[in-house]
C-alpha cells in the first residue's frame, strides 16, 4: 500500500480513468500517446459495442422499446433482459452513473473519474454491473480491477455500499458475479504497479504486445520497427 501514497510526477493535475490505468500498465508509451491527445485505431467491434451500449441504456431508461431496436442489436439486448430476469433485477436506479471532475475520487493521491454502466440500489446497498459486448482476451483480473475501482468510487461518492458486482457479456449472455466483502486488493495492487511504472525511466521497445495495439499505426516505435524490417527486405 505504501507505493500508492506517493504522489507521482503526473498525479497532481491529472484525472485518471480505468482505461488510462490499463493503458499505462500495458505500455507506458501508449499512455503517453493517449495523454497527448493521440487516439488509436477504432475497430468495428468497438463501434458495434458503443451502439449496443447506447441501446441498452435507452431501453433500460424506458426511452425506447425492444421492438424499435434494429434486429442486429436485439440479441445483446435479449441477453441483458435474460440476465435481469434471472437475477430478479428490474430497472437499475442508476444507468450510466458518471463520476466526473466535479466529484472525482481521490485514491492514493490520484483523482479518478469514470462511467459506471448500471447500479441497482436497495436501501444502503447496491449491485454494480459492467456490460461488455465482446470478450477479446482481456485479462479477467482487469475486470476485477475495474469492478473494485468502480465499487470503491461509487461508495465514496454516494455512501452506498456495493455488495455484489459483476460483468455481463452481452453477445454470449454469460455473466460472472461476485460478493463484495470490502476487498479492494486487486485495485490497490494495480495502483501500486501503476506507481512503479510511472516512476520508471519509461524506455519502451517493440514487442509482441505491439501487434494488436490500437496505436500501432501512429506509434514511432512500431513504425520504426516496420521500417527496419522493410529496409532489410528491400
Ligand atoms: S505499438 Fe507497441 S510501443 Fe507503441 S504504443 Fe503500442 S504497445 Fe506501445
Amino acid at each position: 500500500m505504501s507505493g500508492i501514497n506517493k504522489l507521482s510526477q503526473f498525479s497532481s493535475m491529472e484525472y485518471w480513468s480505468k482505461t488510462k490505468v490499463l493503458l499505462a500498465l500495458r505500455c507506458i508509451h501508449a499512455y503517453r500517446l493517449y495523454r497527448s491527445g493521440v487516439r488509436g485505431r477504432k475497430s468495428v467491434g468497438m463501434e458495434y459495442g458503443k451502439v449496443v451500449h447506447s441501446y441498452v441504456e435507452r431501453v433500460s431508461k424506458g426511452e425506447l422499446c425492444y421492438k424499435d431496436v434494429p434486429i442486429r442489436y436485439r440479441k445483446p439486448l435479449f441477453n441483458y433482459a435474460k440476465f435481469l430476469s434471472e437475477n430478479e433485477l428490474s430497472f437499475p436506479n442508476f444507468v450510466e452513473y458518471e463520476i466526473g471532475r466535479d466529484n472525482s475520487v481521490d485514491i492514493g493521491g490520484r483523482s479518478f473519474i469514470g462511467k459506471i454502466d448500471a447500479v441497482w440500489v436497495r436501501g444502503s446497498s447496491g449491485v454494480l454491473v459492467d456490460y461488455k459486448t465482446g470478450y477479446r482476451g482481456k485479462l479477467l483480473e482487469d475486470f476485477e480491477f475495474e469492478l473494485q475501482l468502480y465499487s470503491y468510487m461509487f461508495k465514496e461518492v454516494t455512501g452506498i455500499n456495493i455488495v455484489r458486482y459483476g460483468v455481463v457479456f452481452l453477445s454470449s449472455g454469460v455473466w460472472d458475479f461476485k460478493v463484495n466483502r470490502g476487498d479492494y486488493s486487486v485495485m490497490y495492487s494495480y495502483l501500486e504497479k501503476l506507481d512503479s511504472v510511472m516512476g520508471s525511466s519509461g524506455d519502451v521497445e517493440y514487442s509482441d504486445r505491439c501487434l494488436d495495439c490500437v496505436f500501432r499505426d501512429v506509434c514511432n516505435i512500431s513504425l520504426r520497427h516496420r521500417y527496419d524490417i522493410l529496409s532489410k527486405i528491400i
